[in-house]
């Protein structure tokens, strides 16, 4: 039977053991090792209880690549599901190569000192990926990861031509505290607080951080305001998409979280260059993110729903066309099945999919991947299955999406 290494055990890291857990026929045996083993044992007990499979659990500081190599050797593991953060992408990518494991992330590789949001290291190791006889798959979460699938399906079934792709990413959730992070708040501010960014007729288009905003008519969650951001898939849907004209990257946003990072961001809280204070080195957001309240104790509180998706627009024999896919997901049916919130699962179901389809051998080619160069066909239907239910619908009116 297969083996399984899991690195993280946050709220994405809860939900991919619950659901590797849930399909252990494809997964065997299960290890989930993090940097703080006690979080590791109390998702084990509670994936015990509820699905009653044993995962085993140890501890590794995955910024050394010697340590993730030792837990890799001693799991025998044969992929590594990389659910920890940006930071670790690539001594976990190296550490792979060095023992020939299959490896998959959610999250393009950032230094913690620049907020970058690039491929360009993690593409850089193809070549040693090939050379060991290991696939790499980056970007398995929802955003990046469902949305890229998403294309590649509508790509597929829908246009000859793909010309325009807005992405739209909707969190409605409501955990009633007036400023929480619904997933890793560094990592989270850290994207909201770079300069905008999309792409147009051949180049990049720089804005300042929220410079552009529409109103978006979610499906059953209704309209809300969403902002222009940059998102890493946009990088590589420009590569793989031929033809593509325009592709940008929408996320809602209320009031109060946004008048908060104002303030927060005057009063210097979330810079990430260090400060000294009383003697002692800190940086900024590292105090706020102690001060904030965890990203995994929102499950419980957390209701409404998710939406994300994508809005195509190209050529169908010879005439115009606009789709719509997205997917919905409620806050409160993801505590009920996998005692988390929203946002983990809707992350965490697509890492345990990708990891399935390789291990399946369904998407297997050597090097390092991302999702849209692989048949979605196996992808969509797996997300029916495993609790991510897509619709199609056609948008009568591209115009829709005309920036006001
Ligand atoms: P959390 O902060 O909740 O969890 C991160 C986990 O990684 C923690 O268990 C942490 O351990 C562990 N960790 C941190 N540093 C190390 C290290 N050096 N060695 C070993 N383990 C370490 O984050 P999330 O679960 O919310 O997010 C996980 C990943 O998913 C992130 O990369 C995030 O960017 C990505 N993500 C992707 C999305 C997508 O749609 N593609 C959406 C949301 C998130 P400790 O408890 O000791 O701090």
């Amino acid at each position: 039977s297969h083996k399984t290494l899991i690195i993280g055990a946050g709220g994405v890291g809860n939900v991919v053991a619950f659901k590797c857990a849930m399909n252990a026929d494809t997964f065997g045996e299960i290890t989930l090792a993090s940097r703080t083993k006690s979080k590791c044992d109390a998702i084990a007990e509670n994936v015990k209880a509820r699905t009653g499979v044993t995962i085993k659990t140890d501890q590794v500081n995955a910024d050394h690549k010697e340590e993730v190599i030792d837990l890799i050797r001693k799991t025998d593991a044969e992929i590594v599901i990389n659910v920890a953060l940006p930071y670790q992408d690539l001594t976990i990518m190296d550490a792979c190569v060095a023992t020939g494991t299959d490896y998959l992330d959610t999250a393009n590789y950032e230094h913690p000192d620049t907020a970058k949001f690039e491929y360009k290291e993690q593409w850089a190791r193809d070549d040693a990926f090939r050379k060991a006889g290991i696939m790499g798959l980056l970007g398995s979460g929802f955003d990046p990861g469902v949305t890229n699938v998403f294309v590649a399906y509508a790509l597929k079934h829908y246009f000859d031509q793909i010309k325009t792709i807005d992405i739209l990413d909707c969190n409605a959730g409501d955990h009633g505290y007036p400023f929480a992070t619904n997933f890793n708040p560094e990592i989270n501010i850290r994207e909201v607080n770079s300069k905008g960014r999309y792409w147009e007729k051949g180049e990049w288009k720089e804005t300042e951080p929220m410079e552009i905003k529409m109103v978006w008519d979610y499906p059953e969650v209704g309209p809300k305001d969403s902002y222009l951001l940059y998102h890493e898939e946009e990088e590589s849907l420009v590569k793989n998409i031929p033809g593509l004209e325009r592709i940008r990257f929408w996320m809602t946003f209320g009031e109060s979280y946004l008048t908060h990072l104002k303030v927060l961001d005057n009063v210097g809280l979330t810079r990430i260059d260090p400060i000294e204070v009383d003697g002692c080195e800190v940086i900024p957001l590292h105090v706020l993110k102690a001060l904030l309240p965890d990203p995994a104790s929102l499950g419980p509180r957390t209701k409404g729903k998710t939406n994300i998706g994508v809005v195509v627009h190209g050529i169908k024999d010879s005439k115009e066309k606009t789709i719509y896919i997205y997917q919905v997901k409620d806050h409160q049916d993801c505590y009920a099945e996998v005692l988390s919130q929203g946002v983990s699962y809707t992350t965490g179901v697509p890492a345990m999919i990708g990891a399935k389809l390789m291990l399946q051998k369904v998407w297997y080619e050597e090097g390092v991947h991302n999702m849209e160069e692989f048949d979605p066909d196996p992808f969509m239907e797996e997300l029916n299955r495993q609790g991510l239910p897509w619709n199609v619908i056609d948008l009568e009116s591209p115009e829709a999406l005309k920036i006001d």
